[in-house]
């Protein structure tokens, strides 16, 4: 038997220190919470509420018999499917040998960090896993700022301002919107200043557009229409399709970069051979087009945009600002203006507020800490996925063809989350009433 050592001696000196990803925990957290009894309201874990639409499940009913490994890089009808779409998605013209297919694009962004000799340069805030990916390999991660009266949206400017200082040293930009954790996302004259600068200093521009169908209105645009030769667009069936579990990913590469694409599948030969037979059989559906699918996706844009609507509004009128959500399902509140208040509480930081607002109303909250932001600063990520997306997609297909979204609908559809936002809204007012006390 190995002795029990208190220092663990032999980890890998990247690895020592690290935690479980911040999303996963509080999933985790909460379900256990739950299993307890408590009341959780999961405003934490970023998961799609819709499910996987029909055609999709029924295409995976039928290849549940496919058993053999496949190809590393991905099925090649899935990947001419993945081409297709791209092409009538956004104009963007790929083969199928463009594209490389993974147990999720997590794992790509890993790999990809992994075979790229260079540093890796972030907006902050952005996702939970980029930099620790960054960190675990050796990457010298390059934070840069934003501004709260900008959305937190990257700047070129900014960009730019970092490039100078080294302009020849070789970089990996992540670039994703809508995003997550703000809800932002960029105009077409901001992605072709992006891309100019990623032109400019010979970037490679990770556009990660895992929320690029639920863009609320429909009206997403990669930048890959604008930087081609250097962009890499990274997706998945995880948020639109409703399949996070699934573990369906993709890159899509330029033709120039084939070189990368063809680097990170021999890595991937090495690791984890290939993505899941039925799963890539089914996929090839979710790629294609299909009356039933498009429906699904134009109801569940709609959705989530009322429901961002909503909670927004209500996040605003308490005087706590998040930027209009745009697409996906999240939202970046900052609760600063409460700062004098928190702070009697023993509330310095985000940490410390998302910790006290779950034990004291059950509501679950990421902080903003997890996302790069300084530790002191008060802001953290709601995700307002609280809601039984079946139902929603029933009663919005049916009581609600031909009007609006409106407050009853979110009443009877999303009383979780109704009821999670009045919980915060409590308890910041007592906070605010015991203070003037
Ligand atoms: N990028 C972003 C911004 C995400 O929120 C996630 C979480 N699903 C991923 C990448 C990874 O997604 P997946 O591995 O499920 O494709
Ligand atoms: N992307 C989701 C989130 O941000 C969770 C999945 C994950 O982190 O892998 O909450």
């Amino acid at each position: 038997m190995l002795k029990k050592s208190k220092i663990p001696i032999n980890l890998n000196l990247n690895v020592r220190g690290l935690k479980q990803s911040a999303t996963l925990a509080i999933n985790e957290k909460c379900n256990q919470l739950a299993s307890e009894g408590k009341e959780v309201f999961h405003f934490g874990f970023g998961q799609s509420p819709f499910p996987i639409p029909l055609p999709v499940v029924e295409s995976l009913r039928h290849h549940a018999h496919e058993k053999n490994y496949l190809a590393v890089k991905g099925l090649f009808e899935l990947r001419e499917s993945i081409a297709d779409y791209w092409d009538r998605r956004q104009g963007l013209k790929y083969t199928a040998e463009d594209i490389m297919v993974s147990p999720g694009s997590k794992e790509l962004l890993f790999l990809l960090q992994l075979v790229y000799y260079g540093d890796l340069v972030i907006p902050t805030p952005s996702w939970v896993s980029y930099s620790p990916q960054a960190l675990i390999i050796g990457r010298r991660v390059n934070w840069v700022k934003t501004h709260r009266e900008n959305d937190w949206r990257l700047t070129p400017d900014e960009l730019e301002s970092l490039c100078m200082k080294d302009p020849s040293r070789p970089r990996i930009v992540i670039f994703n919107y809508p995003s997550n954790p703000t809800g932002s996302t960029y105009r077409v004259e901001q992605l072709k200043r992006i891309a100019a600068i990623a032109r400019r200093y010979n970037i490679i521009l990770l556009s990660d557009e895992i929320y690029g169908e639920l863009h609320h209105t429909g009206r997403h645009i990669s930048v890959a229409r604008y930087y081609p030769e250097g962009t890499i667009i990274s997706s998945g069936l995880s948020k639109w399709c409703g399949a996070g579990g699934w573990r369906l990913g993709m890159f899509t590469f330029p033709p120039d970069l084939r070189w990368l694409l063809d680097a990170l599948s021999v890595v991937a030969s090495e690791t984890y051979t290939s993505t899941s037979a039925p799963i890539q059989f089914a996929s090839i559906t979710a790629f294609q087009e299909n009356d039933v699918i498009n429906y699904q996706l134009k109801q569940s844009r709609r959705i989530l945009r009322a429901v961002g609507t909503y909670v927004h509004t209500q996040l605003t009128e308490m005087g706590i600002h998040t930027p209009i959500p745009k697409g996906g399902f999240y939202l970046f509140p900052d609760f600063s203006d409460y700062k004098q208040e928190l702070s009697q509480y023993g509330i310095h930081n985000s940490d410390q507020l998302c910790s006290k607002i779950l034990s004291d109303t059950g509501v679950a909250l990421l902080p903003s800490y997890d996302f790069g932001r300084p530790t002191e600063e008060l802001t953290a990520r709601l995700s307002y996925v609280d809601f039984d997306g079946a139902d929603a997609l029933k009663i919005a297909h049916s009581e609600y063809h031909n009007k609006s979204l409106d407050q009853q609908f979110i009443d009877q559809c999303c009383p979780r989350m109704v009821e999670g936002v009045r919980r915060i809204q409590q308890w910041l007012s007592a906070k605010k009433l015991e203070h003037v006390r």
